[in-house]
């Protein structure tokens, strides 16, 4: 068996929402790409009560490494040093030298920013964020708060915790040298190499995949197999070691014959890089227009480096007016057929073609909602249109959900029409 290693995210705003845990899916991929495989990521409040619960429940005999982030700056809410001290048994000490470091690194802080500060205070917080638990290796700090390796004493069989800063960027910043450190090294050591392979569908239903997958069973059961349905795109996730690479190929195979086209990515491409991929290798041109997404699509094509070779622009047209004048949708037409209708797609999809001179114009048109529905026109009802020279892709569709899954899902269903244009 590998080893595992667990992690408690702490940050009373961090379980409350206000700010989304970063920490957490960063060390699983860091931990999944050393061949580490990942237990639990339990989030607690700064409350250190809550924090010593979670490492007593993480520190057994399951794990090799626990880690937390969070809770080490100078205020009187970060605990963590201290917390992680008490349930490995140590006592902190001054370290005089760290100390010295990190007052460098404030009054280089201080002096950048020009802030007007109160030197007792000032060496206060150095002085706490220098409180070490004894024996605890050190990890420079990248910020102005050291990372810490802390184990038990000698004899100890619980396993070392790593401590983290919260501060993403503190936090990456530190791990090279956290894992070069040698109770993690040995923490570690007997990992084996994990593989993480992904697959795609579009236009299947989960159901079927899950039948997919019983009538594989012999191969699947093999394997670590994931599931997952997002923004109405299936993904496969396979964990494996290298020696299990043939049976994860077996199963590819097995699924790219029951799936056929609807398996767009055997080999974990996502779509964006799947219509970048297309619109290079034919070396043709796309503009948008948009109504309901207002932008997003455009956006998205525009999120990867290089995208100057495949995006001329787009238009963003909400109103009728702005149809009309930007993309010449004749007012008649919106008139007779409605906004939100297969004709206005294609007819803003051809006008953005013609106004850029693209070779592919992809268009959306829909009800966003939550108002401006009707039996007909349902909110989530979304019509789009991708032309080029060789023809062109229509698709009507109706996404439940809400204003923001409505256009979030849009971009997505706008990305596959081009795909299924150009594929
Ligand atoms: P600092 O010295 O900056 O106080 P710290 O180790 O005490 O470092 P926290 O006080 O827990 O870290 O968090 C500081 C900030 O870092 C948070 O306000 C938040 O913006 C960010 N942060 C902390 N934890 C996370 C996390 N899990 N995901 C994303 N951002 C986080």
């Amino acid at each position: 068996m590998g080893a595992r290693a667990s992690v408690v995210v702490t940050g009373t705003e961090v379980l409350t929402g206000r700010v989304l845990d970063r920490n957490g899916p960063w060390l699983a991929e860091a931990l999944r790409r050393h061949g580490v495989d990942i237990g639990e990521v339990v989030v607690v409040g700064d409350r250190p009560d809550d924090l010593t619960t979670a490492l007593h429940h993480l520190l057994d005999a399951t794990n090799d490494l626990v880690i937390t982030t969070g809770g080490l700056g100078p205020t009187a809410d970060d605990l963590t040093a201290q917390v992680v001290a008490d349930v490995q048994r140590r006592t902190m000490h001054l370290d005089q030298d760290l100390e010295q470091r990190i007052a460098a690194v404030i009054a280089r802080l201080v002096a950048a920013h020009g802030w007007s500060v109160d030197a007792a205070d000032l060496a206060a917080a150095t002085r706490k964020q220098a409180m070490v638990p004894e024996g605890a290796a050190v990890l420079e700090p990248v910020g102005t708060a050291p990372g810490l390796v802390v184990t038990a004493p000698d004899g100890a069989t619980t396993p070392p915790v790593l401590v983290l800063p919260g501060p993403p960027r503190e936090l990456q910043g530190m791990w090279d040298a956290a894992l070069a450190t040698e109770p993690v090294r040995h923490a570690l050591a007997g990992r084996t190499e994990l593989h993480e392979h992904t697959m795609r569908l579009w236009g299947t239903a989960e159901s079927e995949l899950a039948a997919s997958l019983r009538r594989h069973a012999a191969v699947a059961d093999l394997l670590e197999v994931t599931t997952c349905l997002r923004d109405g795109e299936l993904e496969v996730v396979v964990r494996s070691s290298p020696a299990e690479s043939p049976t994860v190929d077996a199963l590819r195979d097995a699924l790219i014959t029951d799936f056929g086209a609807a398996m767009y990515s055997p080999h974990g491409a996502t779509i964006d890089a799947v219509v970048a991929e297309l619109l290079l290798s034919q070396g043709s041109t796309i503009a948008t227009a948009e109504s309901c997404t207002a932008g997003l699509v455009a956006g998205r094509l525009a999120d990867r480096p290089g995208s100057s070779g495949y995006l001329l622009g787009g238009c963003v047209t909400y109103s009728n007016e702005a149809k009309a004048s930007l993309l010449g949708v004749s007012a008649g037409l919106v008139e007779r057929m409605g906004a939100v209708s297969e004709e206005v797609a294609r007819a803003m999809a051809d006008g953005v073609r013609a106004r850029t001179g693209a070779d592919i114009g992809v268009s959306v048109t829909g009800v966003a909602g939550p108002t401006g529905g009707t039996p007909e026109k349902p909110v989530g009802l979304v019509h789009l249109c991708a032309t080029g020279p060789a023809g062109s892709k229509h698709r009507r569709v109706v996404i439940g959900g809400g204003r923001n899954t409505v256009r979030r899902r849009s971009v997505v269903e706008a990305l596959h029409l081009v795909r299924a244009l150009l594929g």
